[in-house]
C-alpha cells in the first residue's frame, strides 16, 4: 500500500508543489470506491479512443475514484472483428470488474469449450494438439469474435457511468499548462484535463502530435485476411464446414506454411465460425480495418502456398461481403511514451503496434491501461510523476512482447514444416505464450513497484529508460526457436 511520505522529506515537497492547483488530494483508500462528497474535484483524465485499451483506462479510472472522458471517432461500440485471444495477463483484469459478472460474460460469448488447438502444415498432416487454452483452466482466457467482447466491455463502462464522447475525432492534442487536452473535428470543442491517455491506435495523431515523432511505418510485407459469419444449415451439408464443427465442443486449428499461417475457429455450438490468414503483401493495400477483399485474392494465395481444400471450402462458404484484407503494419519501439510535459502518454497500440503473431497486443494495451489508472491514483494528483512511473513499469515488457512478433511470424513462414521436424523438436511450434507472458500480475507488479520508481523519478536517477524500468518479466530463450 502507497505511503504517504511526511511532509518534511524532500520527496514529499516536491509531490505537494507538482499539484494541480484544482485538484484535492486522492485517499490511497479509495481504490474501487467511489469518490468521498468532500473531494471537490476529482483527475480529469481524457482518454482518446474507445479501442479495448482506452475502455479499459476509462473504467479503471473510474473505478478508481478519477473522471475519465473517453472521446473516439467512431458513432459506438465497434462491431468490427473476427477473432481476438486475451489470455489470463489481460483476462484477470477483466475478471476483476463487477464480481467477475464481466469475465462471465466474456467467456460465454466465445471459445470456451475447445480442448486442443490443432496444428497443421500445409498439407493438412496434422503436427501436433496442444491443450486449449494454452493454460490448463479457462481462468482469465477469453477468445472469440472482437466485436462481441469490445461490446460486453463498452457496456460496463457504461453501466458505471464512465463519459463517453462518440462520433468526436481529434484534429488537436493540447498539452499546455493552459490548457491540457483535446480539440474535436467539426464542432472545434476542446475537452481539456489533467492529463491525457492517447490510446489512438497504430496510427495515432498522438505520436506525432504529442511526442513531435514523424511517422515509422514499416509495411511488415504481409497482409491478414479475416473474416467472421454465422454457419447456416445450408453451409453444414458440405463435409468439409461439418468436419470443421462440433455441437458439443468448439474447435480451434492453426495451418502454418511457406509465407502463410491461418487460424479456422468454430464455436456456439458450432453456429460461429472465424477464419485469419496471414498473407504476403504484394499488392501494397491500404491500412484500414475494413478493406474489402476478394475471394479470388484469397484463393490465390492459398493455392501458392499450397494449402488444403479445407481452406478453399470454408472459402467458398464465406459470405461474398465478409472479408476484409487488414494491412499488416509494423511501427519501431518508441524511445518515450511521453510527452516533453509528462503529463500526455501515448499507450497501447499506438505506443506499440504489434503484429498479430505476439498474440498479445490487445493484452498489452490492457496491461498500459491498468497499470496508468494505479499510478495515477498512487500519484495523487502528480499526473507527470504517475506518467513517468507508469512507463517504467511498461517499457521493458511491452518492448520484448512487441519485437518477439516479428521473430514469431518469420519462424512459421521460413520452416518447412513437417511431423519429423515437429516430433524432434516439439518446442519448434507454438503460440509466443510462455508463462512469464500469461501469469504477469501487471496490477500487482504496479502496485509494487511504484513506491521504488517514484523515488528514483523524483530524486532524477540517471539512465536510459531501459535501465530506469523494470525488468519486461522474461525472455523467449524457452521457446527453442532455432
Ligand atoms: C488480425 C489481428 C489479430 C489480432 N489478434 C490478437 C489476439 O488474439 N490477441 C491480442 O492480444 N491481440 C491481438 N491483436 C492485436 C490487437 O488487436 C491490438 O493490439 C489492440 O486492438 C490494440 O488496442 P488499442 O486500444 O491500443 O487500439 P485500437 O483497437 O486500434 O483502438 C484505437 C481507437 O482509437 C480511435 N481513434 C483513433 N484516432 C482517433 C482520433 N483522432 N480521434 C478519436 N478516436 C480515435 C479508433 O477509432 C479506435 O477505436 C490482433 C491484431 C490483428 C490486426
Amino acid at each position: 500500500m502507497y505511503q504517504i511520505l511526511p511532509l518534511d522529506q524532500p520527496e514529499a515537497k516536491l509531490i505537494q508543489t507538482c499539484l494541480p492547483a484544482t485538484y484535492t488530494k486522492l485517499s490511497s483508500q479509495s481504490s474501487f470506491t467511489a469518490m468521498s462528497p468532500n473531494v471537490q474535484e476529482k483527475l480529469k483524465v481524457v482518454i482518446v479512443g474507445a479501442g479495448f485499451c482506452g475502455l479499459t483506462a476509462a473504467i479503471e479510472c473510474q473505478l478508481r475514484g478519477m473522471h475519465p472522458i473517453l472521446v473516439e471517432a467512431y458513432p459506438g461500440a465497434s462491431s468490427h472483428g473476427d477473432l481476438l485471444d486475451f489470455v489470463p495477463n489481460a483476462g484477470r483484469v477483466f475478471d476483476s470488474w463487477d464480481d467477475g459478472k464481466v469475465g462471465e460474460k466474456l467467456l460465454a460469448a466465445g471459445v470456451n469449450r475447445a480442448k486442443t488447438l490443432d496444428f497443421y502444415n500445409q498439407d493438412n498432416v496434422l503436427l501436433k494438439s496442444d491443450p486449449w487454452p494454452q493454460g490448463i483452466d479457462l481462468k482469465g482466457t477469453f477468445a472469440g469474435h472482437r466485436g462481441a467482447m469490445h461490446e460486453i466491455v463498452y457496456n460496463y463502462a457504461k453501466q458505471i457511468g464512465v463519459e463517453m464522447r462518440f462520433k468526436s475525432k481529434v484534429v488537436e492534442y493540447l498539452d499546455s499548462d493552459d490548457e491540457r487536452g483535446v480539440v474535436i473535428s467539426g464542432t472545434g470543442e476542446k475537452i481539456l484535463g489533467d492529463v491525457v491517455l492517447a490510446c489512438d491506435g497504430p496510427k495515432s495523431l498522438a505520436r506525432s502530435q504529442l511526442l513531435g515523432l514523424p511517422e515509422s511505418r514499416v509495411n511488415s510485407g504481409y497482409a491478414i485476411f479475416r473474416a467472421f459469419f454465422q454457419i447456416t444449415d445450408e453451409m453444414l451439408k458440405d463435409p468439409f464446414m461439418a468436419e470443421l464443427t462440433r455441437k458439443d465442443q468448439d474447435t480451434t486449428r492453426f495451418w502454418v506454411g511457406k509465407d502463410m499461417h491461418g487460424f479456422i475457429y468454430t464455436w456456439n455450438e458450432g453456429r460461429d465460425c472465424a477464419w485469419v490468414l496471414t498473407h504476403l503483401d504484394d499488392a501494397d493495400i491500404q491500412e484500414s480495418w475494413s478493406f474489402p477483399a476478394r475471394k479470388q485474392d484469397v484463393l490465390f494465395y492459398l493455392n501458392q502456398a499450397g494449402f488444403p481444400e479445407v481452406w478453399r471450402r470454408v472459402l467458398a462458404l464465406t459470405p461474398e461481403d465478409g472479408i476484409v484484407d487488414y494491412k499488416l503494419v509494423w511501427r519501431d519501439p518508441l524511445t518515450t511514451w511521453l510527452s516533453p510535459s509528462k503529463k500526455c502518454a501515448v499507450m497501447g497500440d499506438a505506443a506499440h503496434c504489434h503484429l498479430p503473431t505476439s498474440a498479445n497486443g490487445a493484452c498489452q494495451a490492457v496491461e498500459d491501461a491498468a497499470t496508468v489508472a494505479i499510478c495515477l491514483e498512487k500519484s495523487q494528483g502528480d499526473v507527470a510523476l504517475a506518467l513517468q512511473v507508469f512507463e517504467r513499469v511498461r517499457f521493458n515488457r511491452s518492448h520484448v512482447i512487441h519485437q518477439a512478433s516479428i521473430s514469431t511470424r518469420n519462424i512459421y513462414h521460413k520452416n518447412d514444416w513437417s511431423l519429423e521436424m515437429v516430433k524432434k523438436n516439439p518446442d519448434s511450434l507454438i503460440m509466443p505464450l510462455l508463462d512469464w507472458i500469461m501469469d504477469f500480475d501487471c496490477q500487482k507488479v504496479a502496485e509494487e513497484n511504484y513506491d521504488r520508481l517514484a523515488q528514483d523519478v523524483l530524486l532524477g536517477k540517471p539512465g536510459t529508460i531501459e535501465e530506469l524500468s523494470i525488468p519486461a518479466g522474461g525472455n523467449y530463450d524457452s521457446m527453442n526457436l532455432t
